[in-house]
């Protein structure tokens, strides 16, 4: 059985969210990026995925105001903007890790897991 990706540290700063992992990996996540991922009802369409969030909307100096942990599988951002509705879960903020490890590793495996 794989282990679930689990946090062991959640740093955000003025650009950036940078999440440590148990297994040693490290993502750092543009806050911009993050915010436009929001998985949250307002910001995707539950049923068909299609995204609602105008990216026009969320302004370039975005960043994480505060996290909180919710139960043993996600975590939640409070955004500058305001939003704060969206739930990252750590599969979903591990799948999307854009470093170039991960981003390799998804093109080299299109179908691992990550059918929606
Ligand atoms: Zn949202
Ligand atoms: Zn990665």
């Amino acid at each position: 059985m794989v282990s679930k990706p689990e946090p062991s540290s959640i740093t955000l700063d003025a650009t950036s969210v940078t999440i440590m992992w148990k297994d040693g990996h490290r993502s750092v996540y543009s806050a911009r990026q993050l915010r436009l991922l929001c998985p949250c009802a307002q910001c995707v369409e539950e049923w068909t995925g299609r995204a609602l969030l105008n990216p026009m909307t969320v302004q370039d100096g975005i960043y994480a105001v505060e996290y909180m942990p919710i139960g043993q599988y996600a975590v939640q951002f409070l955004w500058s903007d305001a939003h704060y509705t969206g739930i990252y879960t750590h599969q979903f903020l591990r799948d999307v890790c854009p470093c170039e490890v991960c981003s390799l590793e998804r093109e080299g495996n299109p179908t691992k897991e990550g059918k929606a």
